[in-house]
């Protein structure tokens, strides 16, 4: 199931553009305004509960930080677990990480080793918010599967399509973009 023409606007509409942020040159998608604004932040999560209700999903994994306010709700929707992927250094228990590279250095995420419980092969949808380069949801992505599970589909409410960051992404996992930003 996809978007309807009116939806995506809705959606699309409810999304500040927040130019020269965090440094010149880059436009900011500011998806506060989507959550204050309850009818976008409805439609959305409507949608997503319609997509992912047959997905036969175990988990929703979350990409720090904005991926966890949308995959936590959508979790509750579906009735199932939560998992956060976080930033290197933030969670308290054995963890599993993934370095990727960034424009300058490189940054690392983690996953505790038993986040998606015993079962393997538990299917996750992995969430965040925008995909650019595609860095982080890629690392992210292969965490999962070093974990044993299958990361079934990678979601975004945004796709920045001219840097091209789903195409490696698609080599290892689905991918579902609600919003291309050309
Ligand atoms: P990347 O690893 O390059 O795909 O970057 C994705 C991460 O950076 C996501 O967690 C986004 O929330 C954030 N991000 C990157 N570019 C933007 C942007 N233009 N507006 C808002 N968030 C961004």
């Amino acid at each position: 199931m996809t978007l309807s023409n009116e939806q995506r606007k809705i959606i699309e509409d409810s999304i500040r553009n927040i130019p020269d942020f965090p440094k010149k040159g880059i436009v900011f998608k500011d998806i506060t305004t989507l959550l204050n604004n309850k009818e976008a932040y409805g439609v959305l999560m409507n949608h997503l509960f319609e997509r992912y209700k047959g997905y036969n999903l175990d988990y929703i994994a979350g990409i720090d930080a904005r991926g966890f306010i949308f995959g936590a709700a959508l979790a509750q929707m579906l009735g199932l677990g939560f998992v956060p992927i976080r930033k290197k250094g933030k969670l308290p228990y054995t963890t599993i990480s993934e370095k990727y590279i960034l424009e300058y250095g490189i940054d690392e995420v983690e996953v505790h080793i038993d986040a998606f419980g015993e079962i393997k092969g538990a299917r996750v949808l992995m969430i965040d918010d925008l995909i650019a380069t595609g860095g982080t949801a890629n690392a992210a992505a292969k965490l999962i599967k070093q974990t044993g599970a299958e990361c079934v589909e990678a979601c975004f409410i945004l796709s920045l399509s001219f840097l091209d960051g789903q195409k490696k992404l698609k080599e290892i996992t689905n991918v579902y973009s609600l919003i291309e930003v050309n």
